[in-house]
């Protein structure tokens, strides 16, 4: 078989840029309001009524939102928050930028989400959060985080930087725990360049996040005096952390035509799994019913791993890892032997490509290229 024109290259993702992102982001330049102002505010209310989102403060990244939920929710030196070693490693760096020590549970095998089972026995007197990472855009097993973190008095932050638009047993990720992080940096589904939110369903503590993104100042009630300054008094630490106009009027664009870029991504998820299933030295992931993953990526378990990476290279497919277990890394501690099935997952798991431009006529092709093995 003579090897497709469009084979000389698959990449595993895509940046998505709306048309009328260009004439939306030229008028911001034009009016040369580039800051925070009404089109973040416009974005945020865009996020609660197309996704769902609870208060959602729009952010300068995905990181800042995570740093900010650990800042708000109080953690610092000492403390400890628990969470899964697949990730990347924004995660656990939020936590340890307050002083406080990231303690690595176990996964799921068959789908890469922290395993709530592995998480009580972690749990000490210094613990003061569970935080979620919703692997590849599917949600961890909600229910019984938040039993747990009811049961120790706990809080729970989800890092949806995969998961805008996902749903857990019919509500959106956004909307169910104390903190949820999203990222909108420009591979993820909804990109404003850079960016991110950060969603708390209490309004007093999303009070406290729109203030402390920017420096601790709050805006609405800080009038500028006759001598020109802001009126304030600053109780505590803030960042700079607040998105700028030019970017909320990228996301607003993309926003456009959201939920059917959506359904095209399931619906070449379920090309996939059709064409993937029975197939010799291939295992999927699991996905349950009672949840609707955001498809961020298309991962499952692969025998001869290398093998397989080399064969998809050869016909012009790219595949990865994506990332596997931040464990390892020096400053979170080095890899823990004990984490089996993160260790099992770090060898074979694999990501094939999956992403606003690929075509279904290109998952044919990347199915048939699997199928005639590696
Ligand atoms: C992308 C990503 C982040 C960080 O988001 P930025 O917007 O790049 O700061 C955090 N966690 C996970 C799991 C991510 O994939």
């Amino acid at each position: 078989m003579a090897t497709p024109a469009f084979a000389a290259a698959i990449p595993i993702f895509n940046t998505f840029v709306h048309p009328s992102a260009h004439d939306r982001v030229a008028e911001v330049l034009t009016t040369t309001f580039l800051s925070e102002g009404k089109l973040v505010k416009e974005f945020e209310s865009r996020l609660t009524s197309d996704l769902g989102m609870s208060n959602p403060a729009a952010l300068n990244s995905g990181t800042s939102a995570l740093h900010l939920a650990v800042a708000v929710a109080g953690i610092g030196p000492g403390d400890e928050v628990i969470l899964a070693p697949q990730t990347f490693i924004a995660s656990a760096i939020a936590i340890v930028q307050e002083g406080a020590t990231p303690v690595f549970a176990d996964i799921q095998y068959n789908n890469g989400n922290i395993d709530p089972a592995s998480i009580e026995s972690r749990i000490t007197s210094r613990t003061k959060a569970i935080m979620a990472v919703h692997w590849g855009g599917y949600p961890c097993d909600l229910d019984e985080i938040h039993a747990l973190a009811r049961k120790h008095n706990l809080v729970v932050i989800e890092d949806a930087a995969h998961a805008p638009g996902a749903t857990y047993k019919g509500r959106a990720i956004g909307s169910i725990s104390d903190y949820t992080c999203f990222s909108f940096q420009a591979i993820k589904h909804l990109t404003t360049g850079d960016g991110g939110a950060l969603c708390c369903p209490d309004s007093a503590v999303a009070t406290e996040v729109f203030r402390r993104r920017w420096f601790g100042i709050d805006r609405a009630h800080s009038p500028v005096s006759e001598i020109g300054e802001r009126v304030y008094d600053l109780t505590d630490v803030g960042y700079k952390y607040h998105m700028s106009d030019y970017a909320a009027a990228l996301g607003l664009a993309n926003l456009e035509g959201f939920q059917e870029r959506m359904s095209y991504r399931r619906q070449l998820v379920q090309q996939y799994q059709q064409g993937l299933q029975n197939v010799a030295g291939v295992t999927l992931f699991d996905h349950k019913d009672d949840r609707e993953s955001a498809h961020w990526l298309f991962g499952f378990h692969v025998d001869n791993r290398l093998e397989f990476i080399r064969a998809l290279k050869a016909a012009g497919i790219a595949s990865s890892v994506i990332h596997d277990g931040i464990d390892k890394n020096t400053l979170f501690g080095g890899k823990r032997e004990e984490l089996v099935n993160q260790r099992r997952f770090d060898e074979t798991q694999i990501h094939v490509p999956l992403h606003d431009a690929l075509q279904p006529e290109q998952v044919e092709y990347i199915i048939d290229t699997i199928k005639k093995g590696w």
